[in-house]
């Protein structure tokens, strides 16, 4: 459920008019609902409260909107953070550093010795090469990394291929069957505190039974290293629970996900530690367009909207659906191509789908657009990163500027022997 309906005719978020916020702000624009963020990060931690022992740790890369992050730091949430930026952001919305997890295949020195100095809660290492490097530079700082081990169970998530990340061919974690000796090894360094494991089989999950098998594989692997007398503390079965993208999308709840977990954990005695992204976010945002022109078409009108790959780029990287809804929809429909302005075929948001009729002029949302929108939006074609705003009841902010292209131009510079 999320806050994004219709009030006498015309779309809102929460109780804000969209054109409101697009006359004052303009557009493409993403916003944002406090209500549906909140209500997200409670179904999901109360679906979990079945579990003895959990860490939340939101994964900033699917929004990493200061804004957003004070929501869920406001909800228990911790972080799952890929890099030093997005370290510095948990850490600029309050998140306690010992509550957040640095996940992520290509840590650099400069960015471990920053979480280390920072007394980041949790390093998920992906590799042995990793593990001996972040110990060293603990002990020259005086000071202990604590540390789970990324494994690649080689389970295939059933999700798209440029978000499956758990088998054997992807880059993350290390190989299912060194993982045992890897974790001996880094036991045994000064610098390092070997706590668990940690696994992340990919994104937009919608089936659970790949998630049981990896879940399960992590199981036997805790009680080999329990055997072999290595402490198992932690483990860390990642995100990925997938949202529908499509209205009467049925998709398992968080409570479904839940009981998967705990079924497979009953017997653990450990933290259960999770990194969920897109199904804490994913609904709680919209991104706002207008129609530029209705251009004729051979099968269908092309409807092109001011909002581009550049805005959000799911569709054209995962061949993504964000289903489309006029700001005030007047209960015709119409056949349509929607595409943005940019210069590739790649730029189209959908192909020959029955939408509300809409016409140069009017305002349309993509919906489910709040996880992994904003975040990949870039200035290709020299246009201005979108802005972002929040919506708290009938009060908004705006959360983020548009950066206009010519604060982009002013970083830019002709070097002096080009003049010459
Ligand atoms: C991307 C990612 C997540 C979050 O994935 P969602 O599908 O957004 O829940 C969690 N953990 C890791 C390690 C990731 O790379």
């Amino acid at each position: 459920m999320d806050h994004f309906q219709l009030k006498n005719g015309v779309l809102h978020a929460e109780d804000v008019p969209l054109d409101q916020i697009a006359a004052e702000v303009g557009t493409p624009v993403y916003v944002y609902s406090r209500a549906t963020l909140t209500r997200h990060a409670r179904v999901f931690r109360d679906a979990l409260a079945i579990l003895p022992r959990t860490h939340l740790a939101f994964a900033v890369k699917s929004n990493p909107n200061v804004a957003v992050l004070s929501v869920l730091k406001a909800e228990g949430y911790g972080a799952d953070v890929v890099s030093e930026g997005e370290m510095n952001r948990a850490l600029a919305a309050g998140m306690p550093a010992a509550d957040i997890v640095f996940s992520g295949v290509g840590k650099t020195r400069r960015e471990l010795h920053a979480a280390v100095a920072a007394g980041i809660g949790q390093f998920n290492l992906e590799s042995e090469e990793e593990g001996v490097e972040l110990a060293q530079i603990a002990a020259s700082l005086g000071k202990v990394a604590v540390c789970a081990l990324r494994v690649n169970p080689n389970v295939d998530a059933r999700t798209h291929a440029k978000i499956s990340t758990g088998k054997a061919e992807n880059k993350f974690g290390v190989a299912y069957d060194r993982a045992a000796g890897i974790y001996a090894r880094l036991s045994a360094l000064d610098g390092l505190d070997m706590r668990g494991l940690a696994v992340h089989i990919g994104s937009q999950i919608t089936d659970l039974e790949p998630s049981r098998q990896a879940f399960t594989k992590m199981g036997v692997l805790m009680r080999e290293l329990r055997t072999q007398g290595f402490v198992v503390s932690h483990m860390d079965l990642g995100g990925g629970l997938g949202v529908p993208y499509k209205i009467g999308e049925e998709l398992p709840t968080p409570a479904d996900y839940a009981a998967v977990v705990a079924d497979v954990t009953r017997d653990w005695d450990a933290t259960i530690m999770f990194e969920p992204g897109r199904v804490i976010t994913g609904n709680a945002g919209v991104l706002v367009t207008e129609v530029v022109r209705v251009k004729q078409g051979v099968n269908a009108p092309f409807v092109v909207v001011d909002a581009a790959m550049n805005d959000l780029a799911r569709p054209a990287m995962y061949d993504a659906w964000h289903d489309f809804a006029a700001v005030r929809p007047t209960g015709e429909t119409m056949l349509a191509n929607i595409v943005g302005p940019i210069c590739e075929s790649s730029d189209t948001f959908a192909m020959g789908r029955t939408i509300d009729a809409v016409k140069a002029g009017d305002l349309g949302i993509f919906r489910t657009a709040g996880a992994y929108g904003a975040t990949m939006a870039n200035t290709y074609n020299s246009r201005p990163l979108v802005p972002e705003v929040m919506v708290d009841g009938d009060r908004w902010a705006i959360v983020a500027d548009r950066i206009e292209p010519s604060a982009v131009l002013a970083a830019e510079r002709i070097p002096e022997w080009l003049a010459e």
